[in-house]
């Protein structure tokens, strides 16, 4: 089970997370428990790091903002002991959990579950920090932003468990962000190939990395509420839980060719202008931003109209612009631009689904569409399950409403 900030946000409502780890112990489940920060609390802690210093140490980041988990294990353990439950927390580094040493972004190399298992024969509950781990040198290390999901699947994987719950404040994973389309509709199921595009393209309800886990290990996982009534009738469904299942493709019956909307805020777009136009040109300009840990996304190169010079355009999150911009300055006798142009400010719309694979139109679809409105479209970029569409933030929500009906993707 692992419950979100929201979840937590206060003594209350660890009170009502308590009640639901209650149900499953007293349903006879041996129960690992992984708790999120107290909402607000990690923002907190990193704006502090931010505003001691701008340029600190990734490791004493680490130690900070790995203390909101800290608090609230300590917290879910008391208030089970209070409500007879035996139950302890663990920090990541009392269980093992690894991480390689990427501190800020660690990714788990390891988790040794023996001693929780070894607990779970005395009946005792395993209340687990998430998003942290301990680092080969041997320093708390954090798993990147909403990283107690991949902590509970990760933990899930290690003790073999039946089912990995993510309560949260939502009731399963919605055909895009119910915050910003009330016409959202809950899925019953999702494949993980979905799920792993929704996710990696903003659909913040899980981390990337649980899912690609959940993937791998082949994890059940579902997406449920913290906030439905812990003894409502079929809260404890062993098979059947309220909520999302992410699964593999083949156990879902009907598959939309649309399942989803994601969006992401915050992107950039540079343009570099009348770049050379010879072999060696994109390593140039990719190979140092990759250097300097600026993830570049959609990449647009103009042909050349002279066989001289082209423009190339591409998108970075916005908090790196600064970053790429003098890096890319530093390229300039390599790659012979004549310009930077940088705009930020801009959300990239998606649309995700399976059903993409087999059927034409789609994509034509999206453009017909945001012509209407209209909202200009700045990039695009496509795989075999999703179209990604670059256009102005302040867009967002209307786009993606409008795309959400379009696709029949609205609730009735
Ligand atoms: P937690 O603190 O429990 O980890 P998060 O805030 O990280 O919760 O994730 C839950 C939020 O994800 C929801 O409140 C919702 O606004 C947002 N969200 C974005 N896209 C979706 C989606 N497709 N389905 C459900 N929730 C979504
Ligand atoms: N508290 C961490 C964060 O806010 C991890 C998490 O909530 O999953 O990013
Ligand atoms: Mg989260």
């Amino acid at each position: 089970m692992k419950f979100g900030g929201t979840s937590v946000a206060d003594i209350d409502r660890i009170r009502n997370v308590a009640r639901h780890v209650k149900r499953e112990v007293d349903a006879g489940h041996e129960v690992a428990v992984v708790v999120s920060a107290m909402a607000g609390k990690t923002n907190e802690l990193v704006a502090w790091c931010r505003e001691a210093s701008a340029m600190h140490d990734a490791r004493e980041y680490d130690t900070i903002v790995a203390s909101g988990e800290q608090v609230t294990a300590g917290l879910l353990a008391i208030v089970l002991q209070s409500m007879d439950v035996n139950a302890r927390s663990w920090l990541g580094w009392q269980i093992p959990l690894k991480t390689d040493s990427a501190h800020g972004a660690a990714r788990i190399t390891d988790i040794d579950g023996s001693d929780i298992v070894r607990r779970f024969g005395e009946g005792q509950v395993a209340v687990v920090a998430g998003f942290q781990g301990i680092a080969p040198d041997n320093r708390i290390a954090t798993l990147g932003r909403g990283g107690s999901d991949t902590s509970a699947v990760a933990l899930a994987a290690a003790l073999n468990a039946d089912r990995c719950d993510i309560y949260t404040d939502v009731d399963g994973v919605y055909t895009t962000d119910p915050r910003i389309a009330p016409k959202a509709r809950r899925m019953n199921k999702i494949a993980f190939e979905e799920m792993l595009e929704m996710a990696s393209l903003g659909a913040k309800v899980l981390q990337v990395r649980s899912v690609e886990l959940a993937m791998v290990h082949k994890v059940r996982t579902f997406v449920r509420s913290s906030f439905d009534d812990p003894d409502a009738p079929g809260m404890d469904d062993f098979d059947n839980p309220p909520g999302t299942l992410i699964c593999d493709e083949d156990e879902i019956m009907e598959q939309e060719v649309v399942t989803g909307i994601a969006y992401s805020k915050d992107e950039a777009q540079i343009s570099l202008r009348r770049v050379a136009d010879r072999p060696g040109v994109a390593a140039a300009i990719f190979g140092p931003l990759a250097d300097a840990g600026v993830n570049v996304d959609m990449i647009v190169q103009n042909i050349s109209e002279s066989g001289q010079s082209t423009d190339m355009t591409f998108t970075v999150p916005a908090g790196d612009l600064a970053k790429a911009v003098d890096v890319l300055e530093k390229t300039r006798n390599e790659t012979g631009f004549d310009a930077i142009q940088s705009e930020a400010g801009l959300t990239k719309v998606s649309v995700i689904g399976i059903g993409m694979r087999s059927h034409t139109g789609v994509a034509a679809t999206a453009f017909k569409e945001l012509a209407q409105i209209p909202v200009n479209i700045r990039a695009i970029t496509t795989s075999e399950i999703k179209i990604s569409i670059l256009i102005d933030s302040d867009f967002t929500e209307l786009a993606v409403r409008r795309l959400h009906s379009r696709y029949g993707l609205d609730k009735v």
